[in-house]
């Protein structure tokens, strides 16, 4: 049993869910699937698998597995849960992809979706667990999704092998159909529970102009107001990404010092300006929230490159708010790679006489709840990935939210009293927000997703229970890319010869190339480039090159407009360096041919060699995030490497010498076993229907020719055959990351 301590057992007390106790734990029992819907804050996450711990589900041989979307929360519930159950962490533990404090003592495990997906390649039933627990449902994750799926298989398996399962689905809205209405995944409706939490009216302010430019400004401007003018409680703001969450911190911490000690003299002494516009209630029931832009993978996690301090406006905008020592303002960030103890300070009450501020990414909309919010301030936007269609390459992109997910986040200041929440967008703009985000699933390319399943010996993808099927032209097209890059196998000419069944149910076995594949955290034509780089000690340089392709926008953009006559003579110097050392990372002779990729070789060996810092980077035209990035996926992708073929022990050189001229050979067969559907031919002399074709390309997608780009490394070169990385489309159609295929 627990040993709890009072204080704990109180606030227990007072979670919604901890009235449902009886009721989860009688459907649990008497049925396999359970679907648990609450509103965020009622006590889900901290308290379900305290239940089932405490039913004896996990006293024998089985654990309790708790799967997260974000890696922020599998961290933060775990530490919160053992010292609820005063436990040591060795008992409630977690795991995300590289990190975690499993023993073979621990009873709960949290991890992210990405960790149990792995975990049911090495076993497909699960033996390890009596339970678990799919958390955040709501986010539709794709690895959420697909856990689902593979779970409404595996635990009748394990019913029928006499070793019990249960799964347990919980959501923060009501939005659940897709789970219990969908008889491919269920056949049966699993029971859903309703835990009913107390919500209080939520006022929603909106504002009568939308700002497209400065909305961190707006953010700053807005909350300074709040604090100026309305009565105590929290205020949590919304922002899209760890550099906007810096800055506005930054900005208000300095409008508002706040020492330790200092008494708030002024603090709410003011005469209150309300700003009531009384809007009806939002209806808080009927809405799903967004997929993750936070997901388990640390490289895409880390990725924050909209807007560095500087574009943000940081010192020119303060001027007009007066530093107030007498109102202080106790200032917290919260974003997924915040260290976890900076993290829990949100759950502490503020220093006395200040008032509580936390601005924070989209992690706060569901996953984790704060106490005391009392106002919220909402950008509207979010930073979400986006696919490029022709190369599925994402990145990321600020857009604005949806209607669900905006009423989350209003939601979040009416926990423990009536609350206000402060849109920084018109009515107008509001409403023509989509009314959900779709699910993940649905807006991405799937060659990975179906490669993973196929390495799960899946191999009718097509007919997967999927909560949410991506369209049969997405799988399809999925399919025929691995079977090019030899991660599937060719079907048979009889298969071909006989088809009586579409091509979109065919349905190719993965090859051992594929299953190497499967292993690298690269979507399938980078991990194929991983599994070719064996030959000639090539592997330094493919994760070098790899990890380069994969970061977007390694050079800083020189070419934006200047403020002032004197910036943009400094940045005619700079655009003058960066294209001088662009022409030596391209190296000579051999080296030329690999174009591009060679640059981006030269670019990362120098860099690091400087010890990536950011000086060499200001100093020599590159971004010095992006670098970080790269730096920190070269270690992931060795790992991954070693830990595929161990007798190759590679390591990351940061002393790498450039590849002699028969790897640069080798190096380009990689590239083009890769990129070989992205290949280009010059238009020949008799294709030139137009004189604006000259020294274009022809690629079997388009009709149109495509170019390269005066900054490529081969705009004078031009080779009869070129593979690219992508198409972009500015003033021309440009392919970017070029290489070339035949030595001229
Ligand atoms: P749900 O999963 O339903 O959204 P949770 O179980 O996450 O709800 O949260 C229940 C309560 O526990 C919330 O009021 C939240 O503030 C509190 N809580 C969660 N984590 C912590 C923590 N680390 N420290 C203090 N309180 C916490
Ligand atoms: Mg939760």
């Amino acid at each position: 049993s627990v040993d709890r301590l009072p204080e704990i057992q109180d606030s227990r007390l007072r979670l919604p869910v901890l009235a449902e106790e009886q009721v989860i734990m009688e459907a649990v029992r008497e049925n396999s699937f359970v679907v648990l819907c609450g509103e965020t804050g009622s006590g889900k996450t901290t308290q379900v698998p305290q239940f089932l711990y405490e039913a004896g589900y996990a006293s024998g041989t089985g654990i309790i597995g708790v799967t997260e979307p974000r890696r922020v929360a599998a961290v933060s519930m775990s530490h919160r849960v053992a010292k609820e159950m005063n436990l040591s962490t060795r008992v409630v533990s977690y795991q995300i992809r590289y990190e975690g404090n499993v023993t073979s003592d621990t009873k709960i495990k949290f991890m992210t979706d990405g960790v149990l997906l792995k975990e049911i390649q090495k076993d497909f039933l699960l033996q390890r667990y009596s339970v678990i627990i799919i958390d955040e449902a709501h986010e539709r994750s794709v690895y959420t999704d697909i856990l689902i799926g593979l779970l409404s298989r595996i635990v009748p398996l394990r019913n029928k092998k006499g070793l019990p399962m249960k799964l347990i689905v919980m959501s923060a809205t009501l939005r659940v159909e897709d789970f219990t209405e969908n008889r491919k995944l269920f056949p049966t409706p699993p029971p859903v529970i309703k835990v009913e939490a107390r919500q209080f009216p939520v006022s929603v302010h909106f504002n009568k102009r939308t700002p497209l430019e400065d909305y961190t400004g707006e953010v700053f401007h807005k909350t300074c107001k709040i604090h100026r003018m309305l009565p105590p409680g929290g205020i949590l703001v919304f922002l899209t990404g760890q550099a906007e969450v810096h800055s506005v911190c930054r900005r208000l911490r300095r409008a508002f010092p706040f020492r330790r000690g200092n008494t708030a003299t002024g603090m709410f002494k003011k005469k209150y300006i309300f700003l009531y516009t009384s809007l009806p209630r939002i209806d808080l029931d009927n809405y799903s929230a967004l997929p993750v832009d936070e997901g388990d993978e640390d490289r895409l996690a880390g990725i924050d490159d909209e807007g560095s301090d500087l574009e943000l406006g940081d010192d020119t905008a303060d001027t007009e708010e007066k530093a107030d020592p007498s109102l202080p303002l106790y200032v917290l960030p919260l974003y997924s790679l915040l260290a976890p103890e900076q993290q829990a300070k949100v759950f502490r009450p503020p220093p006395h006489g200040a008032r509580l501020c936390v601005v924070a990414t989209n992690v706060a909309e569901t996953s984790l709840t704060i106490p005391g919010i009392k106002y919220v301030v909402d950008c509207g936007r979010v930073k979400k990935r986006f696919y490029d269609r022709v190369t599925g390459i994402s990145s990321f992109k600020v857009s604005w939210t949806s209607q669900a997910s905006a009423n989350q986040r209003a939601g979040r200041s009416g926990r423990t009293e009536p609350g206000h929440c402060y849109r920084l967008y018109s009515s107008a703009v509001f409403g023509d927000f989509s009314l959900f985000s779709e699910a993940e699933i649905t807006r991405r390319p799937v060659e990975d997703l179906v490669l993973q399943m196929k390495d799960l010996n899946i191999d009718k993808v097509v007919n997967f229970p999927f909560p949410t099927t991506p369209s049969a032209e997405a799988l399809v097209a999925a399919e025929q890319l691995l079977v090019s890059l030899g991660a599937l196998e060719e079907p048979s000419p009889l298969q071909i010869l006989y088809l009586t069944i579409p091509s979109s149910r065919l349905s190719c076995p993965i090859s051992p190339l594929g299953r190497a594949m499967a292993s690298f955290p690269v979507s399938p034509r980078y991990a194929k480039m991983l599994a070719l780089g064996k030959q000639q000690d090539c592997l330094p340089y493919v994760i070098a090159v790899v990890a380069a392709m994969t970061v977007r926008e390694i050079f800083e953009d020189l070419d934006r407009p200047a403020g002032s006559e004197d910036e943009s003579s400094k940045l005619a110097q700079r655009r003058a360096r960066l294209a001088q050392m662009r022409r030596l990372w391209a190296g000579q002779g051999a080296s030329l041919l690999l174009g591009d990729l060679m640059v981006l070789l030269g670019a990362v060996g120098a860099c690091e060699f400087a010890g990536c810092t950011l000086k060499f980077c200001e100093e020599n035209g590159l971004r010095y995030k992006a670098m970080l990035e790269i730096r920190r996926l070269r270690g992931q992708l060795t790992n991954a490497v070693n830990s595929v073929c161990p007798e190759v022990g590679v390591f990351v050189d940061c002393k790498m010498a450039p590849p002699t001229e028969s790897q640069v050979v080798c190096l380009r067969q990689i590239v083009l076993a890769g990129l070989g559907d992205h290949l280009a031919r010059r238009v020949q002399q008799e294709e030139l229907l137009d004189p604006k074709w000259r020294n274009g390309y022809k690629t079997p997608l388009l009709d149109e020719p495509v170019y390269i780009h005066p900054s490529s490394a081969l705009f004078k070169t031009l080779p009869q055959f070129v593979v690219y990385q992508e198409i972009l489309e500015t003033t021309k159609m440009y392919m970017r990351g070029v290489s070339a295929v035949e030595p001229e």
